[in-house]
């Protein structure tokens, strides 16, 4: 069994119409390729939820603030369909950028607050080119289901809010971040690293996981995070964009652990930026 690939945004409402027509609930797994096991499991996710499973492939040149980064972004559409079609996935939609950005596209969805700071404040223009895709993705599958790795959960909860906002019902299930033996967070950039960084790259969950037990367990929050990147320097990364508390929900700073937060970390290894969180909920001293 092959999965079915859709490139128009025409064709895809037909299909859309008859699942509809059926009763059928819709899943939408946005990614921008070159799949690996985190992407899978979302999949596999959505396939439990919905009777049909949509997986859009599309490298969203708005979301890119370098043109560099965008023109090394691998594109593996082959492989990507032969990785879905054993799944059972429904569709596979893959637009070109000039049907999904007809001449005269006039539109920017901005969202302010959670995309603020953190990736936001290092890429400019990022999360304008998320909300802008993701609403338009929503809009062009009308899904039930949106399914987001929390992987990238500055993101998620951008996606959340914009959905939120705007009144496109759709329900955004968040998945577990998919992790190497070692620890390291599945990455289609992990394929960047040398061998001499890949062997020290598990570094980055493991001072974030410790760090994250201790401020459970109460030690000061700027002290511990000071500790946590010097950790992080130490282990080979050349450069550290942030390592910050937020509050889980809205992605407030926190200085203390009152509620629920995450640990969220963007680092430079080499020439290959990689992101990281945990969430942190505090351990009970009664
Ligand atoms: P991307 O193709 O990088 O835009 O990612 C597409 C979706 O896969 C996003 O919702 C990501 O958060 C999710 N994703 C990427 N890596 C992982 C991972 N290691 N575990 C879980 N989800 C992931």
């Amino acid at each position: 069994m092959s999965v079915p690939i859709v490139r128009s945004v025409a064709r895809l409402r037909q299909i859309v119409a008859a699942w509809r027509r059926e009763g059928e609930g819709i899943a939408v797994v946005p990614t921008m390729g070159v799949l690996h096991e985190g992407h899978l499991s979302l999949v596999r996710a959505a396939l439990e939820k919905a009777d049909r499973v949509i997986v859009t492939l599309f490298v969203n040149p708005k979301q890119f603030n370098s043109q560099a980064d965008l023109a090394a972004y691998p594109s593996t559409e082959d492989e990507d369909a032969a990785k879905l079609a054993p799944l059972g996935a429904h569709l596979l939609y893959a637009p070109d950028a000039e049907e999904m950005y007809p001449a005269a596209f006039a539109t920017t969805v901005s969202v302010s607050g959670v995309s603020e700071g953190l990736c936001g404040a290092f890429r400019p223009g990022h999360f304008d080119g998320v909300a802008t895709v993701v609403a338009k993705l929503f809009l062009q599958t009308s899904a039930d289901f949106g399914f987001f790795g929390e992987k990238d959960f500055q993101q998620l909860q951008l996606v959340r809010r914009m959905a939120r906002d705007l009144d496109i019902p759709i329900t955004i299930v968040p998945c577990p971040t998919v992790r190497e033996a070692d620890g390291l967070a599945l990455s289609s950039r992990n394929v960047r690293l040398s061998p001499a960084e890949r062997a020290v790259a598990h570094k980055l969950p493991s001072v974030l996981l410790e760090t994250a037990e201790r401020l459970a367990r109460g030690s000061p929050v700027l002290p511990t995070l000071a500790e946590a990147r010097a950790a992080i320097l130490a282990a080979g990364y050349r450069d550290i964009e942030y390592l910050e508390l937020r509050d889980e929900a809205d992605l407030r700073p926190m200085t203390s652990l009152d509620r629920p937060a995450r640990l969220l970390v963007a680092a430079w290894l080499g020439g290959t930026r990689l992101i990281d969180n945990v969430r942190i909920s505090r351990v009970s001293t009664d």
